[in-house]
């Protein structure tokens, strides 16, 4: 930004605008990308170390990333393969849960910093033309038009943002800003609530294969390799209790520690020297209250958050994302922004949140509670799983979570090379109303010679356009819609004394009408047809077409509800069709 200029005002559209380059927010966004669908994603970082995150991958979330071709790149940057998870009481090991029981090649977990996995997803959305990133901005609002959500705002150094979107979808984890932008609640559930005190000590030795919940006295202990040489540990307080123990000062923190795990006594003294060797985190698990409205969806940590226990975050996040995008795809195909279309996700998927949030809080209470009882209780519950059926079942479960979840590459671009732009796979309803033989990005502003056209490509680019402009009209996009109009664009229907004229009373117009439609439980579809299209001297295009419109009641069959005559005067502006004047005559009337 020049110093004398202020802030400056910018503005795109897109097909999908993601908040949050998260796994979830990623992996969506390069499944849509490679589905043919623009992906605009805010992301309020600037680099991929971030603080400390997640790093344990179960086997389901490594078998989507590995459809992805993501899986090795990501492991090749650096990570350790573990092969069981153990809870150890004193020195016994209580429960031993082999992952290499599960089927190969997804029979281990892996140990890695997010920032690889993130930036091998990062890498491949670069490759595509119709990705944009926009890092270093943070969500300030949301667009909203009518109670529905078309796009959001995006705060960064240079200025601000707006991104005009079919779809936003809300991935920008625990304390997601869309979720509060949009006024959903979330509620906390603190029935096994804690904080985990996070801090890393050398490894010495080669790592070990295992995670592991230690339990000695005091407060249990999580311990696992991580990448690059350590070992990480997260040593779980009482709710709120690390201010208490902060006061008590870091000698007491580390004579605590060792009595936890005694076996890295050693390496604590001697690494452990201050409060800011530690990360807290406030544990907690969460749901928002609702996860889809119209114009918007809410996945991973911003729609259900849960405890590091089990290592099921990422997992669920990238689950999120494959289950998310063959639904939205055919949404954004249809023109539909209607939160009832994303229906067919996040019902299952609330359901599948649910169950694993049982059994997270089982594994809590089976593994940290504490006092007498649930001393003399644990070992023999561990013993039931470690013996029984039931053992094998929870483990597939928090190992594969959603084993339906997997990567819909049949509804890929095919054969797209990367980083070369071809025509978009899935036609949606927001972006520019393009004059054929115009390239979106590089060509804008061109205006088209009629006289040297192929009649072809002038049918199919206005045919394109047609097409657009009804599905905006038939679902509720009444700004969008009325944007495909010129700025002082004539509509005049028979029985009204005067055209609508200018896009503001257009908008409203077909705003009062879709709502009224919703309201009476009607779907109404336009079918423009018959096109007979004239090129004009002074170029303009002149096309005279059947319409007709087809009323869907709720519950009910479609029914012919009128049949048109629409005589539209179309101009190119700046390489964009728009309605200049709009004449419809009823049959009938
Ligand atoms: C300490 C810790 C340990 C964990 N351990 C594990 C584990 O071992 N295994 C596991 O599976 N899960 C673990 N989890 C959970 C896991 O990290 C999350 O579930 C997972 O990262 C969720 O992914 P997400 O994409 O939904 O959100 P996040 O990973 O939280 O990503 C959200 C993104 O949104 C961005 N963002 C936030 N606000 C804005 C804004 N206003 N504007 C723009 N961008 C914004 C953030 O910078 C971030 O990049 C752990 C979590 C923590 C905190």
């Amino acid at each position: 930004m020049n110093a004398d200029q202020g802030p400056r005002a910018a503005g795109s559209t897109t097909d999908v605008c993601v908040v949050g380059g998260g796994p979830a927010g990623l992996t969506l966004a390069l499944l849509l990308l490679r589905s043919g669908v623009r992906v605009t994603l805010i992301e309020r970082a600037t680099s991929m170390s971030r603080e400390y995150r997640g790093e344990i991958l179960q086997p389901g979330g490594l078998a989507l990333l590995d459809q992805l071709g993501v899986l090795d790149p990501a492991a090749a940057r650096g990570g350790y393969w573990l092969d069981r998870f153990q809870l150890v009481e004193r020195e016994r090991v209580l429960l031993d849960i082999a992952y290499d029981r599960l089927p190969a090649p997804y029979n281990r977990l892996l140990s890695v910093p997010q920032r690889h996995v993130l930036a091998e997803l990062l890498a491949r959305c670069r490759g595509f033309d119709s990705f944009r990133y926009l890092d270093g901005h943070r969500l300030s609002a949301l667009v909203e038009e009518h109670g529905a959500v078309r796009g959001a705002v995006a705060e960064g150094r240079a200025g601000t943002h707006t991104v005009r979107a079919g779809w936003v979808v809300g991935a920008d984890g625990r304390f997601s800003k869309t979720r509060r932008l949009a006024g959903i609640g979330a509620e906390r559930q603190d029935v096994f609530a804690f904080d985990v005190l996070w801090f890393k000590l050398p490894q010495e030795g080669p790592p070990g294969r295992e995670v592991r919940v230690f339990r000695a006295a005091g407060r249990p202990v999580l311990v696992y390799p991580s990448y690059p040489g350590t070992v990480q540990l997260g040593w779980t307080l009482p709710h709120k209790g690390y201010a208490e123990m902060a006061a008590l000062g870091v000698d007491r923190i580390r004579s605590e520690i060792t009595r936890a795990v005694p076996a890295y006594a050693d390496r604590v003294a001697r690494h452990l020297n201050a409060l800011t060797d530690f990360t807290l985190l406030d544990v907690f698990a969460g749901r928002a209250r609702e996860w889809v409205r119209d114009g918007l969806v809410l996945i991973g940590d911003s729609a259900h958050t849960h405890s590091p226990l089990g290592a099921q975050g990422i997992n669920l996040a990238l689950q999120d994302a494959a289950l998310l995008h063959p639904v939205l795809v055919e949404a954004l195909r249809d023109g539909d922004f209607s939160a009832e279309r994303l229906d067919a996700y996040a019902l299952p998927r609330s359901r599948d949140i649910d169950q694993v949030m049982k059994t997270q809080t089982m594994q809590a209470k089976a593994m940290l509670s504490q006092g007498r009882v649930a001393r003399v209780v644990r070992p023999r519950l561990a013993g039931l799983v470690q013996r029984t059926p039931i053992g094998p079942k929870i483990t597939r479960h928090i190992a594969l979570g959603n084993p339906a979840a997997r990567v819909r590459s049949d509804l890929f671009v095919p054969g797209r090379p990367a980083g070369r732009r071809t025509a978009p796979a899935v036609r949606v309803s927001t972006g520019p109303l393009l004059c054929p033989r115009q390239e979106p990005s590089k060509e804008r502003g061109l205006h088209m010679d009629l006289a040297t056209l192929p009649q072809e490509r002038l049918r199919a680019g206005i045919e394109q356009f047609y097409a657009r402009h009804m599905q905006l009209l038939d679902t509720g996009r009444a700004e969008d819609w009325a944007r495909t109009f010129t700025e002082d664009g004539t509509f005049a229907l028979p029985g009204r004394p005067e055209p609508s004229r200018g896009r503001a009373e257009l908008a409203e117009g077909a705003s009062r009408a879709h709502a009224a439609q919703r309201a009476a439980g009607e779907t109404h579809r336009h079918w423009h047809g018959m096109l007979d299209i004239t090129a004009q001297d002074d170029g303009t295009v002149r096309v005279r077409c059947y319409a007709l419109v087809v009323l869907t009641p709720r519950g009910g069959d479609p029914r012919l509800h009128r049949a048109c005559v629409c005589e539209d005067v179309l101009v190119d502006e700046g390489g964009e069709w728009k309605v200049r004047a709009r004449e419809v005559t009823r049959d009938g009337a």
